[in-house]
């Protein structure tokens, strides 16, 4: 495996490791800039270990004591140094750690580049060390670990051997060189150009900006001298200056302490992390420690992104780890509804080699999740219960996405039945599930809803005329998805919720309750009876068009309507999916008369009048129109509607 030449040993790396390096080498990679994170972090957690050590160990940092990673550019020379003053390693550290695949991330890595033809997997993953070869036509290192008195020099091109030998140094640490590959210099494309600072500047900020140690790098300018006075001294050569810069933000703002952070620090964050300049409506910060160790900073925004109900819409958590950055808007932390949240998670057990379709299968991540809804769906009741009017302000923008959830599953429900809002007739204020319920006047045992397209239409709806006049307060359900949630929202706290143009409704508990009920106004089932024949004959009339014809209880001054049966889509639902779907299914119709109405001794009369059989007709082709017209549906036939209501204005005034 190796042979001697002189002290300088040359190996061959490991079968797995060479593959892997042949990938990186040979092949076009769309994000090989990760190489810089990879080696940030590596320098970071080298300075970790030695920071660790030296709090029992207090000689181990001697005068070195300023712990730093910091970066060199050298446009001519096209190369890339990265260095660090951490824990360094030992000869035999170098071979075990550089040259042999440890990890095991990165040997699950190797192992699926095998069945997937995909080179580009490469760069979604990042893979450690090696990734500098993406770059890099040849990499020195130089380390000294803290504990030894010779440094060790590594120098391998990638192509399967590498060297190495003691080397003589007396500065503690690890410093990469990077030998850029001419594809990693090319000015013309200043972010594929590794030896460009600024492109290195923002590499650092997009990857390493909270990493916990300074990174510094030095910037070079050409200054022509000045005077005493600061004016330029005609003819005198340019000066290079050199400004040391540091170009990470250190400290993240989820690693301090939540009560040193302001609400201003926060918003400065947000607006920076997620461009979105209205103040968010709430934050959530939280850090725990256990078997799952992880740091979330999740933002309630106070407006909804433009595109949040979009079918593709993308945004989701920030994933870090550790400080560093790994993955943009990861979508499976938290559940749909919960998507208009923006934020991130940092958890040191997650692996910089993560992939989304690694991550979808985490059972760790799952448990993350699962914890961050929580979290969320107790500031929403907070702020509920709190701050009604942010809550009210905020409910238009995300309230869709949290009906969804309900009516996705019916797991959902429980979670998040308390916070949907609803306007009802009851006063012009927006009301929730629970206030609805204390309003109830004793007797009432259902929570009623009217479905329509706006509250307009609702406000003429003739079947709420009997909830007008007993004061019963009706939700008016408004947006396309409400009415469908009662296929999961089916009850309140053990109360029903009925719709009030479904045929039975149970109002009983109430009448008995009202004083000023009239003696016969339970008795439409009574009515039903003695008016059977009657109705019968009007529902042969409209041969099929309604499934029933009743004596309304709901009616108080319009003289029919429809109502829907029991089960089954209903009026609103046939509309809107009909705008979806061609086959939607019908609701059933079923006729309401109202026995009430100056009309219905007319319907009586000419019923009686046994010769009269197709003014019954006329008649019931009338009202069933009538009924169409009110529930906004269009006339099957208007021409002969026109036509019969023409006759009968003819010999009312003939
Ligand atoms: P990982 O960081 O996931 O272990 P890498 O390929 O990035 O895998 O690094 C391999 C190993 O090499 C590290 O675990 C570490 O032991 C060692 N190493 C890499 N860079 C440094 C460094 N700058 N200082 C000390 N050790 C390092
Ligand atoms: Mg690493």
């Amino acid at each position: 495996m190796s042979q001697k030449t002189g002290s300088k040993k040359v190996c061959t790396f490991q079968a797995e490791t060479k593959e892997l390096l042949n990938l990186m080498i040979n092949s076009l990679y769309t994000h090989r800039e990760i190489f810089l994170r990879e080696l940030i972090s590596n320098a970071s957690d080298a300075i970790d270990k030695i920071h660790f050590q030296s709090l029992t160990d207090h000689e181990l940092l001697g005068d070195d004591v300023e712990l730093k990673i910091e970066i060199e550019v050298d446009k001519q020379n096209k190369t890339l140094i990265i260095s660090d003053n951490g824990i360094g390693m030992t000869y035999d550290e170098v071979i075990e750690n550089i040259g042999t695949i440890a990890k095991s991330g990165t040997k699950a890595f190797a192992g699926r580049l095998k069945e997937s033809d995909k080179i580009d997997l490469i760069g979604k993953f990042g893979v450690g060390f090696y990734s500098s070869f993406m770059v890099a036509k040849n990499v020195e290192i130089i380390t000294r670990s803290a504990k030894a008195e010779k440094g060790v020099k590594w120098v391998s091109e990638g192509d399967g051997s590498y060297t190495i030998e003691e080397f003589d140094t007396n500065t503690r640490g690890t410093k990469i060189t990077l030998f850029l590959r001419d594809d990693a210099t090319d000015s013309s494309n200043p972010e594929e150009d590794f030896s460009n600072q600024y492109t290195i500047q923002n590499l650092i900020k997009k990857y390493s900006n909270y990493i916990s140690y300074p990174i510094h790098m030095d910037f070079y300018r050409e200054e022509t001298p000045r005077d005493k006075d600061g004016k330029t001294i005609e003819g005198a050569e340019p000066e290079t200056i050199i400004d040391n810069k540091v170009l990470n933000s250190i400290t993240p703002i989820w690693k301090k302490d939540k009560k040193e952070i302001t609400n201003d620090e926060y918003f400065q964050f947000y607006k920076h992390h997620f461009h979105d300049w209205n103040e968010f409506a709430d934050v959530i910060h939280l850090n725990l420690e256990g078997k799952i160790e992880f740091t979330a900073l999740l933002f309630i925004p106070s407006k909804a992104s433009s595109d949040l109900y979009d079918r593709d819409f993308s945004k989701g958590i920030h994933l870090y780890s550790n400080n560093v950055f790994i993955m943009n808007d990861c979508k499976d932390i938290l559940p749909e509804h919960l998507r208009f949240v923006r934020g991130l998670l940092d958890s040191p057990d997650f692996s910089l080699n993560i992939s989304r379709e690694i991550l979808q299968h985490d059972a760790q991540l799952k448990v993350i999740g699962k914890t961050l809804e929580k979290k969320i769906i107790e500031a929403l009741k907070k702020l509920l219960k709190e701050n009604r009017e942010k809550y009210e302000e905020i409910w238009p923008e995300f309230g869709k996405a949290l009906k969804g959830g309900i009516y996705m599953e019916y797991k959902n429900k429980e979670k998040l039945e308390d916070l949907l809002l609803f306007y009802s007739s009851g006063n012009d204020k927006m009301t929730t599930l629970n206030e609805y319920i204390e309003r109830m006047p004793e007797g009432q045992k259902e929570i009623y809803y009217a479905a329509a397209k706006d509250i307009n239409t609702i406000k003429r709806m003739p079947q709420l005329e009997i909830f007008k006049e007993k004061n019963i307060d009706v939700l008016y359900f408004v947006d396309k998805i409400d009415e469908f949630l009662t296929q999961n929202l089916d009850k309140y706290k053990d109360i029903k919720l009925q719709s009030v143009t479904r045929e039975d409704f149970n109002l009983d508990g109430v009448l008995k309750k009202n004083e000023n009920i009239e003696p016969n106004e339970k008795a439409e089932d009574d009515k039903n009876i003695e008016y059977k024949d009657l109705l019968d004959a009007i529902k042969k009339q409209l041969d099929g068009k309604v499934s029933d014809v009743k004596m309304s209880k709901r009616l108080k001054s319009s003289p029919v309507c429809f109502v829907n049966s029991n089960s089954g889509a209903s009026f609103n639902m046939e509309q809107l999916l009909k705008g979806v779907n061609q086959f939607a299914p019908k609701a059933t119709k079923i006729l309401e008369i109202n026995p009430k109405h100056s009309i219905f001794p007319i319907i009586e009369k000419v019923y009686k009048n046994r010769n009269a059989n197709n003014e019954l007709k006329n008649i019931s082709e009338i009202l069933y129109n009538q009924a169409l017209l009110i529930e906004g549906f269009e006339l099957e036939n208007p021409v002969d509607f026109s036509n019969s209501l023409c006759e009968l204005i003819t010999k009312a005034y003939n």
